[in-house]
């Protein structure tokens, strides 16, 4: 696999209001991929002082990719989701001490749902390299543009998570120290160069997590993915513990999160794994 640089331009952007006042023609769909078995102690950080009442108990939560579709620039995904391979098998077929099991019905396969909808894709962008957000690309096409945060991939362990992107020729690498500065966010990519849809640079949960916003003509939503798993990480405050890399440093992005959330009341919100 080859790593490029993903090409970009700075927006020039100061604010977020300046980005809210100029809506695109860029809608969403959320699909459901699939299920996994979580820890809702452990999904709250239970050190963190606002947790102490979080229940032990175990939830079953649907994951997810979300599809835009632009008037203009066409169909992308943001994060892969699952493959088929999972209907069968709830490892995905992927060997090692951490991989993490899914459940998955007949036809909630990513690809189906791009099928079923006659979706030709122009491109992925990965939040992260976990499997539920990247494993789906094993059936996905190899000759579109992949990309990924800089720092994610060194973190990528094939006796981990498997092959799951060894068919890939090409991965594109977002390299955040050359983003425009928004707050109180931080780093933050013009992805499709026109304001539309945006990474910003939200670490902690993996070394090169990204959320998304997307700047449509009902209003912008602002697309966690895993910097806060339930709406709950954010009512409360308390970022997850589980399968993250830093929690300190996620706690940091989800307070980030929730001030611009505060400070931006006409942006809707989506988790990375509640609907
Ligand atoms: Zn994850």
């Amino acid at each position: 696999m080859k790593f490029k640089e993903f090409p970009f331009k700075k927006s020039k952007v100061k604010s977020w209001e300046e980005v809210f006042h100029n809506p695109r023609p860029i809608t969403l769909e959320t699909f459901n991929v699939g299920t996994v078995v979580i820890n809702r102690r452990g999904t709250l950080n239970p050190v963190h002082p606002h947790a102490e009442t979080v229940l032990d108990e175990q939830m079953e939560v649907p994951l997810l990719a979300h599809l835009v579709h632009h008037e203009k620039k066409g169909d992308y995904l943001l994060d892969a989701g699952l493959d088929a391979s999972y209907y069968l098998d709830s490892l995905g077929g992927l060997e090692g001490s951490e991989v993490d099991e899914f459940n998955q019905n007949k036809n909630e396969n990513i690809a189906y749902h791009l099928d079923r909808n006659n979706i030709h894709l122009k491109g992925v962008f990965f939040s992260h390299l976990h499997a539920d957000h990247a494993a789906g690309q094993r059936e996905l096409p190899h000759d579109i543009p992949y990309a990924v945060s800089n720092g994610e991939y060194e973190d990528y362990h094939p006796e981990v998570h498997g092959d799951f992107l060894a068919g890939l020729a090409n991965l594109e690498e977002i390299d955040f120290t050359k983003a425009d500065n928004i707050p109180p966010l931080g780093p933050t990519v013009d992805l499709l160069g026109d304001g539309s849809l945006w990474a910003i640079s939200t670490q902690g949960h993996t070394r090169g997590h990204i959320s998304f916003l997307v700047n449509g003509l009902d209003g912008p939503v602002f697309l966690t993915m895993d910097a806060a798993f339930i709406q709950e990480n954010l009512d409360r405050g308390v970022a997850p513990r589980d399968y993250t890399w830093d929690v300190e440093m996620a706690q940091e992005t989800l307070e980030k999160i929730i001030k611009f959330l505060g400070q931006y009341p006409q942006c809707r919100v989506r988790v990375g794994h509640e609907l």
